[in-house]
C-alpha cells in the first residue's frame, strides 16, 4: 500500500466511529485503504493531505493503527482525539483538554504480600514506559503533546466549554470508583481519562513523530447527571478540524 500524496500528510485517530465518522465526510478527494481491520481514509481538507483511521477502542488498538499510519505515510503528525471521562471535578461535559501531558494508568508494580494478605491497590508503583530516547534506554512516566500543536489548538476559537491544557490519563480500564479516580488525580495529576492517548505517544516517540492527544470530557462521575454521551465525540472533531486548517494555514510543522 503506497500512497501518492505529494506531502506529509497528518495523521488523525479516533477510537469509535462517533469520534471518527464526522471528520471522514469532511475530506475531499476520498479514497480507503485498509491494512486487515484498520482502514485509513485518505483525502485532503483545505488542499492539503489528511488521513483519517477508525482506530478502535483500547491502547493495543490505537497503538497498531499509529504504527501503520507511521510506516505507510511517514505523517507530519499523529492526532489521537475523541471522548474522556473527568477526573477533575470542575471539568464538564463539552470541556476540552489539550493532552500537555500524558500519562499511563495501566502499568503497575506491586509489592509482595503473603497469602491472606489481599491487594493494596494504592501501594502499587509505576515503572514508566520503556522508550529509546536518543539511543538511551529509559523508562519514562510522562510524554507530551507536541507544543507546536498545542500552541495552535489553545488559538482555535470554541464556545461550548472551556478549553485548557492538562494531563491526560490512559488504559483499557474505566474508573468509576470516586476513591480511585481522586487517587489517580492526586498521584498522577490526571485531569480525564481515555484508553488509547499514552500508547499513541509511546509509539510516536519512538518512531519520532510529533503527535498530539485532544479530548472533549464526555462523562463525569463527579456529577450524577452527566453519563457518557456519544454526540461530544462529534464536538472533539469539530474543535479538531479548526486545528488541522490553522496547522495547514500556519504551515506548522512543515
Ligand atoms: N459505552 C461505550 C463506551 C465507550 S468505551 C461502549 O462501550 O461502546 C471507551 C471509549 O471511550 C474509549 O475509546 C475511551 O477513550 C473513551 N472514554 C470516554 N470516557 C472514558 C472514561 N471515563 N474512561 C475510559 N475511557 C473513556
Amino acid at each position: 500500500m503506497k500512497h501518492s500524496f505529494d506531502k506529509k500528510p497528518i495523521v488523525i485517530l479516533g477510537p469509535m466511529e462517533s469520534e471518527s465518522a464526522w471528520l471522514i465526510d469532511q475530506l475531499g478527494q476520498r479514497q480507503e485503504k485498509s491494512i486487515g481491520a484498520y482502514t485509513f481514509h485518505e483525502g485532503r481538507i483545505d488542499g492539503y493531505p489528511v488521513v483519517i483511521c477508525r482506530c478502535y477502542i483500547g491502547v493495543v488498538n490505537s497503538a497498531a493503527a499509529a504504527t501503520l499510519a507511521i510506516t505507510q505515510y511517514d505523517p507530519l503528525c499523529v492526532i489521537i482525539q475523541g471522548t474522556s471521562g473527568a477526573h477533575d471535578p470542575d471539568l464538564h461535559q463539552g470541556d476540552i483538554i489539550l493532552g500537555e501531558n500524558l500519562v499511563e494508568l495501566g502499568s503497575f508494580y506491586t509489592l509482595h504480600r503473603d497469602k491472606g494478605q489481599g491487594s493494596k491497590i494504592f501501594d502499587w508503583t509505576q515503572p514508566g514506559a520503556e522508550i529509546n530516547v536518543n539511543k538511551s534506554i529509559d523508562r519514562v512516566k510522562t510524554l507530551h503533546s507536541d507544543s507546536r500543536i498545542l500552541n495552535i489548538a489553545d488559538s482555535v476559537p470554541y464556545a461550548d466549554g472551556i478549553v485548557r491544557r492538562g494531563t491526560i490519563g490512559a488504559a483499557d480500564i474505566w474508573n468509576r470508583e470516586l476513591d480511585m479516580i481522586a487517587h489517580l488525580r492526586r498521584t498522577l495529576g490526571t485531569d480525564c481519562e481515555e484508553m488509547e492517548g499514552f500508547g499513541v505517544a509511546q509509539v510516536c516517540a519512538q518512531m519520532k513523530v510529533p503527535c498530539a492527544d485532544i479530548r472533549v470530557i464526555s462523562n463525569s462521575e463527579w456529577h450524577s447527571q452527566e453519563e457518557f454521551n456519544e454526540k461530544y465525540g462529534e464536538q472533539c472533531q469539530m474543535f479538531v478540524l479548526q486545528v488541522i486548517r490553522r496547522l495547514i494555514a500556519e504551515q506548522t510543522l512543515m
